[in-house]
């Protein structure tokens, strides 16, 4: 469902992500986590073709993000960390710009069924300079969600949600993801996003650090305890002087 092959990205002289591969595959849902300024931020928008690669390349359910765009886009929905809505739009007109914008024949219900699932289907006709930050986040998941792609990718999504709103988000990935989607996911909370994902990939500096299941991760830092916490996996992973070894996905 998505490749991320030797990726790299450079900022004027500043090396943001540096040689990255990985891979997600139908029915997977991952986790990319790693300190602040670790490239997350930066992978995805290259994932998303809003920044194109410095070298390297990507592939979205087998198209090109550089060569086959349109396509590659289609099968993406990308939820930003500080995601930007039109103010004097409302709720259901920024529905209705989206299915324009990708075309969604009868879009209406699905419209509908986002908001209700999200719990705003009460503000469809507030305009989104009236929303609270955790209602605009949901807008913009219903928005990236409309056009039903196959792969998601939420940056920070957490952050601004009620609890009800993290394990509404979070059974919608786990029934896109026993449907045969994928899912990445980044986000510092790593005990909230621990139970959602069944995979992980940590960079630090722009570089992959570690990668695979808990399981697998902690047998590849020997000195950490069989039941270490993500968190604990997390510190000994970016904190170590020597990356360790990494696996393939
Ligand atoms: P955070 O956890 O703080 O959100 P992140 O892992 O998402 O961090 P990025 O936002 O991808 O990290 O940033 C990676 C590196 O790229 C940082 O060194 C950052 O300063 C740099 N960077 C990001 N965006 C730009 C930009 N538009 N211009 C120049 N440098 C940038």
């Amino acid at each position: 469902m998505l490749l991320v092959r030797e990726l790299s990205k450079v900022y004027g002289g500043r090396v943001a992500v540096d040689r990255l591969t990985f891979r997600i595959r139908p029915g997977e849902v991952v986790g990319l986590v790693g300190p602040n300024g670790a490239g997350k931020t930066t992978t995805m928008r290259v994932i998303a073709g809003i920044l194109a690669p410095s070298a390297g390349g990507v592939e979205v359910d087998g198209h090109d993000v550089v060569r086959s765009p349109i396509e590659a886009k289609r099968a993406v929905a990308f939820v930003a960390d500080d995601p930007a809505l039109f103010p004097q739009l409302t709720v259901w007109e920024h529905l209705e710009l989206v299915a324009g914008l990708y075309r969604v024949a009868g879009w209406e219900d699905r419209g509908r069924s986002l908001l209700a699932d999200l719990q705003i289907a009460d503000r469809r006709d507030s305009l989104a300079d009236e929303l609270s930050r955790g209602m605009r986040q949901k807008v913009a998941v219903a928005c990236a969600l409309l056009h039903r792609p196959k792969l998601w990718m939420l940056d920070e999504p957490l952050s601004g949600l009620d609890p009800r709103g993290i394990r509404t988000l979070f059974d919608a990935i786990a029934r896109h993801a026993a449907e045969g989607g994928a899912v990445l996911l980044s986000s510092h909370l790593l005990s909230q996003i621990e139970r959602a994902c069944s995979r992980f990939v940590i960079l630090s500096g722009g570089r992959l650090v570690l990668e695979g299941s808990p399981d697998e991760l902690r047998a590849r830092l020997p000195d950490l305890r069989g039941d270490a916490s993500l968190e604990e996996i997390f510190f000994q992973a970016t904190e170590a002087r020597e990356p360790p070894t990494t696996g393939t996905a």
